[in-house]
């Protein structure tokens, strides 16, 4: 079961942002700067970049500036002196930034350590702009639920979903066929499988056409990025499992499709560039106006698509064999992913092995199901042990990582 969408009487107005120096996080700020009379911001958060949180910070007139890591905080209150922003550490910190008053709350953070804030954002209602699909994809339809018990609405930043919430018709989702998300194919769609096994780090994180965060591009570079965003798409949509497709569109320009019954294929298009989608749920329902590059079809000149190859990607058969068989599993393929892909940037382990782990882990721990937060939180630290044990990490049990 999805959620459901209602629009609020007006855009919100305070912000906070989880994640502010990643990525996303920039992004979100970029935009919250051209529009200082819109927005007020009311808390960032970073895991370790102080001096960029405490610019930020200052910057936009920020009430409260968290750092994960604890041991940084004298750091941060030397950088945040006189500036009135108040400065606090560790996750808990975190948490309390995403608990403070803010009607719109971007969750910017990485992985399954942005579940706690991201809930606590969740718990008391807010609009929370959903870039954290990690959260979506192992928690279930638990988070789900915290919404519809919240009244929380869950915008989706993901640029394909965000696309899907722009075509989809909620009224009457029996008249939709099929969502088709567009896949970029990353930087080795064409190389050949024999070379994928020399892969370094340096080459996968190189998305031709988004610039991003280290762990999504890796995770563009294996297809990872795209099973995640399947079981994204089936949680955030009223739509059964099989009805989600893949379609490899290598100029990402077409950020997603909904195919109706009637033969009609709604899709949402423009430049590869996350201020767009971003925008989208700062201002819904109503629209802003952002500096992203506009689409010149004319000078793309032609847009290509074809089927993936799942034996030369198979982490989207996966992830679709996660999604059917429900429980833990999904939970599983994600814990497990997030620690090989650190295995491969720390070159412990080679490219084509993030998937193997993954699979292997995925083989080692039969699917249970998923009844509470407290439960996802086993699963996920049981899933990280086996995956540091095949990838030789010292140590770790994983619980540490959801920074609650
Ligand atoms: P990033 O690595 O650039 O930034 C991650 C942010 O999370 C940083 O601010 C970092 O300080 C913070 N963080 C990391 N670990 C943390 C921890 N343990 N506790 C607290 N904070 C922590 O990543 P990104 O590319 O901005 O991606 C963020 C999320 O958005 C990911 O889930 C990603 O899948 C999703 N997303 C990103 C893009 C994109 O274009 N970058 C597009 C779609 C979805
Ligand atoms: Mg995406």
């Amino acid at each position: 079961m999805s959620v459901s969408w209602q629009r609020p009487d007006e855009a919100p107005r305070r912000v906070s942002i989880l994640g502010a120096t990643g990525s996303i996080g920039c992004s979100t700020l970029d935009l919250i700067s051209r529009a200082p009379e819109r927005y007020e911001v009311e808390a960032l958060t970073a895991y370790s970049n102080v001096e960029l949180l405490a610019r930020q910070a200052k910057a936009v007139g920020a009430k409260f500036a968290v750092i994960g890591d604890a041991d940084l905080y004298g750091e941060l209150k030397t950088a945040l002196a006189g500036s009135g922003v108040e400065p606090a550490a560790g996750s808990a910190a975190v948490a309390e930034a995403a608990a403070r008053p803010s009607e719109w709350v971007m969750a910017g953070i990485v992985g399954a350590a942005g579940l706690a804030p991201t809930l606590a954002a969740v718990r008391r209602g807010a609009v929370v702009a959903l870039a954290n699909k990690e959260c979506l994809v192992c928690t279930g339809e638990l988070l789900l639920e915290e919404v519809r018990r919240s009244g929380a609405t869950l915008l989706p930043v993901d640029s394909e979903h965000n696309a899907i919430f722009q075509v989809f018709d909620f009224e009457r989702p029996e008249t939709v066929e099929q969502i088709i998300l567009t896949a970029s194919g990353g930087p080795f769609l064409h190389t050949e499988p024999a070379d994928l096994e020399q892969v370094t780090p340096e080459q996968a994180v190189a998305h031709p056409n988004w610039d991003m965060g280290a762990k999504i591009s890796i995770d563009s570079a294996t297809m990872m990025n795209k099973g995640l965003e399947l079981i994204e798409a089936y949680r955030l949509f009223p739509i059964a499992a099989g009805k989600v497709q893949v379609l490899v569109h290598p100029q990402s320009v077409v950020h997603s499709m909904v195919a109706y019954v009637d033969g009609a294929v709604l899709a949402q298009l423009g430049a590869p560039d996350m201020r767009t989608p971003i925008a989208y749920t700062l201002a819904w329902p109503d629209r802003i106006a952002t500096p992203a590059k506009r689409l010149d079809l004319a000078a793309v000149g032609k847009l290509t698509f074809f089927a993936p190859d799942e034996t030369r990607f198979p982490a989207l058969r996966l992830a679709r064999e996660a999604l059917a068989a429900g429980g833990s599993a999904p939970t599983v393929l994600n814990a497990a992913n997030e620690v090989a892909v650190h295995a491969f940037l720390e070159r412990r382990i080679g490219f084509v092995d993030i998937v193997r782990t993954v699979e292997r882990v995925l083989e080692r721990m039969p699917t249970q199901p998923i009844e509470s937060l407290e439960s996802v939180r086993d699963v996920d630290g049981q899933a990280r042990a086996v995956a540091f044990g095949l990838t030789g990490a010292a140590g770790g049990s994983g619980r540490a990582s959801f920074g609650a």
